[in-house]
């Protein structure tokens, strides 16, 4: 089965213009890395247009354009993003075009209503997942919402954004009723347990260790750190060795290290006592640098390193699982 843990659709604010700063500013230093931008001053419009970065910044992505993307994949995982103010501005996943019939005016409160509609567009192909932030209403509206989004609209896992809606994934009154809610509910959670570049983000409530709480006090929760802790890979594997309910999908992490890189990390993710079955492969698709079908090439193609590396072969078997039976077992598709 292949399968992309980790993906978006629609868009992220309803107003294009802040929607466009808001993906300049998390791009600005990704574009000059590539030398698309200048390094020492700030783009010009006339630069920010020629460096390829779309116009409208996070892109507008409808059902049928994921599946374009997705070719060969059995299931596409999409992640709904919970709102939140940011500088003035409410921000989340957002239908701001009309493409889900969600009646009313766009807004990302209702994020979550957007997911399942598409969802019930395609069931075969989407997997999705609810979000609520604790910090924008409080733990109360938070659980409620969680609720309504798995019992009346049918959504079958959580994504959670700490670092970017400023708590702690180990704060005992926002996060745990949260955590809680989704262990009695059964489904899965994914946390983005990991950097940003965007300059709001705060660092100090991204490394994964911080979900070392929830992993003690809720035994029985399935959680998935989002793009393996990046850059605190080591400290996400090892809570994959320590809790045996955690997951890691390699989304953006994969994309940024070269298949070399990606070969010495699944050597060294096993020699840390980490079983590869707790691996998901995921793209952050419509992220701009991550196309699905490039990155699982790079991904099956990681043992023409072998040689050169000096180390065993994956087996194929686990490097197939990887990229979607993994996932598959952990979310309950297949025995
Ligand atoms: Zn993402």
């Amino acid at each position: 089965m292949l399968i992309d843990a980790h993906t978006h659709i629609l868009s992220l604010a309803e107003d294009a213009e802040f929607t466009t700063e808001y993906g300049r500013e998390g791009s600005l230093c990704i574009y000059r890395s590539l030398g698309k931008l200048p390094a020492h001053r700030t783009p010009t419009e006339q630069e920010w247009e020629a460096s390829g970065y779309s116009r409208r910044g996070f892109p507008v992505i409808g059902p049928a354009e994921s599946v374009r993307d997705h070719p060969g994949f059995d299931k596409i995982v999409i992640l709904a993003v919970s709102p939140q103010f940011l500088d003035g501005e409410l921000i989340g996943t957002v239908d701001s075009y009309g493409i889900t019939g969600v009646p009313g005016p766009p807004s990302p409160e209702k994020c979550n209503d957007y997911i399942a509609a598409i969802v019930a567009s395609d069931p075969e192909t989407f997997i999705g997942y609810a979000s609520v932030n604790p910090a924008y209403r409080g733990p109360a509206a938070a659980v409620r919402e969680l609720e309504r989004a798995v019992t009346e609209l049918g959504l079958a896992g959580l994504k959670l954004y700490p670092m970017y809606q400023d708590w702690s994934p180990a704060d005992p009154v926002l996060a745990f009723p949260v955590f809680a809610k989704a262990e009695e509910l059964g489904i899965p959670v994914m946390v983005h347990q990991a950097g940003s570049t965007r300059i709001d983000a705060r660092m100090e409530y991204a490394r994964p260790a911080l979900l070392d709480a929830a992993g003690r006090h809720f035994r029985e929760l399935r959680l998935t750190i989002a793009h393996c802790g990046l850059p605190w890979v080591d400290e996400a594997l090892f809570m994959l060795t320590k809790h045996p309910h955690f997951f890691a999908e390699l989304s953006y992490y994969i994309a940024t290290v070269t298949p070399e890189e990606l070969f010495r990390f699944l050597v060294h993710a096993q020699q840390s006592f980490v079983p590869l079955e707790k691996l998901f492969f995921g793209t952050d698709y419509p992220g701009f640098l991550y196309d699905p079908a490039g990155l699982r090439a790079k991904l099956l193609s990681v043992n023409d390193q072998a040689e050169r590396v000096g180390s065993a072969p994956i087996p194929q078997a686990q490097l197939d699982s990887i990229l979607g039976d993994n996932y598959a077992r952990m979310f309950g598709l297949m025995a």
